[in-house]
């Protein structure tokens, strides 16, 4: 989608630290990362939110989760335990309008989220 930061990094119009790369999602770091590791992982084509994910899109999600997990895995994070986060709409925080997951790790982080 025209003007939006995440198709733009997805073309490759905005460089990126890439992570992860295959034919539906890009990972690339977080470039204000709150934790050691922050690593967005970021479907290719434009969805502003989970809610707005058509019948046939849902796969996609589960796929984002394998690849979450792999990342995980080859960072070094997931024998101490990580964080996935979704951010969705206004109160949830959701600062950029294509749907992304925050991978979060290498600290311990705090729960509640403020
Ligand atoms: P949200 O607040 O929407 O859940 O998360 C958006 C995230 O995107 C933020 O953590 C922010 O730091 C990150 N971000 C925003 N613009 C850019 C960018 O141009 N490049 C990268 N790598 N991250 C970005
Ligand atoms: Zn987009």
């Amino acid at each position: 989608m025209k003007d939006c930061i995440f198709c733009k990094i997805v073309k490759g119009e905005i460089p990126c630290s890439k992570v992860y790369e295959d034919d539906k999602v890009l990972a690339f770091n977080d470039i204000n990362p709150e934790a050691p590791v922050h690593v967005l992982i970021v479907p290719k084509t434009h969805v502003q939110s989970i809610m707005d994910l058509k019948e046939d899109e849902y796969q996609l999600i589960g796929h984002v989760f394998k690849v979450t997990s792999k990342i995980a895995k080859d960072l070094k994070v997931d024998e101490k335990g990580f964080r996935i986060v979704n951010n969705i709409g206004e109160d949830g925080g959701q600062t950029v309008p294509h749907v992304h997951f925050h991978l979060l790790g290498g600290r311990a982080l705090q729960w509640p989220p403020g």
